[in-house]
């Protein structure tokens, strides 16, 4: 998720969690425009309160000009290595992103090559809204690193071509918002999505991708529409996908 600047005031933090508990959301990552909001959230004595663990990702925006520029913009990296030393007041960042790539080549920029071999030496997740062409490139710079594609690939490549992936890259996450083709008109699991999380029941994740505020305003029948294809899966399997996937990559247990 996202807690970005505009979000703060009319959710404020105690409501984001409302949100989240109302829903049975136990665990989030968190990241924002600037970062800011996701170090608020992870210092927020409620989350642990109410039941929500914080993962937090350093995000590549200060402001939205850096969407289009980060990737050659030697100023978004020192940020990134300024952010990851500093941390968050209950510990370190675990990843970094949600970022952008609107033109797959610019996945070869060299601040997203250095941003790729930093987080395959540190150990950092990646979380990147983009194409499929941009998975390869990603990872033909630093193979190992954990990399979440966001939305596994918004632009809808086709079943096989994720398949494809997925295979060849053992570190690939997909994360499943916004996935076109996922759901059927009613809401649920289309068949060859069904296929192909049953083949790969440990590679995805449920995320909620409040990126405009209307997405926080409809946060609990987002939560719910997941909810109704999750229970498309057999059991065991919507229980990964919907949570130990996740857990198990960040380290995280399930809070009482
Ligand atoms: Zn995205």
């Amino acid at each position: 998720m996202h807690y970005n600047e505009e979000a703060v005031a009319p959710f404020p933090i105690d409501d984001v969690l409302a949100r989240m508990q109302r829903s049975g959301v136990r665990g989030i990552v968190a990241n924002s425009r600037p970062n800011d909001g996701t170090v608020a959230l992870a210092a927020a004595p409620q989350a642990a309160a109410v039941g929500v663990k914080v993962v937090p990702f350093v995000r590549l925006y200060r402001n939205r000009a850096d969407y289009t520029g980060w990737f050659a913009d030697e100023t978004v990296y020192t940020m990134v290595q300024q952010q990851l030393a500093a941390g968050t007041k209950t510990g370190p960042f675990k990843g970094i992103g949600e970022f952008h790539l609107y033109d797959s080549a610019n996945a070869d920029g060299p601040v997203a090559k250095k941003l790729m071999l930093l987080a395959q030496e540190k150990g950092l997740a990646v979380l990147a809204h983009v194409d499929d062409d941009a998975i390869d490139r990603l990872l033909r710079h630093a193979p190992r690193a954990q990399l979440i594609w966001a939305h596994t690939g918004i632009g809808g490549a086709p079943v096989a071509r994720v398949r494809a992936l997925l295979a060849r890259y053992p570190s690939l996450m997909g994360e499943l918002s916004y996935r076109p083709g996922l759901t059927d008109a009613n809401g649920h699991l289309s068949a060859e999505w069904k296929a192909l999380i049953t083949a790969y029941p440990d590679r995805f994740m449920i995320g909620s991708d409040t990126w405009v505020n209307a997405r926080w305003s409809d946060y609990e029948a987002l939560m719910g529409a997941a909810r109704l294809w999750l229970g498309d899966l057999p059991a065991p399997i919507a229980q990964r996908v919907a949570w130990s996937n996740a857990a198990q990559m960040f380290g995280v247990d399930l809070p009482r």
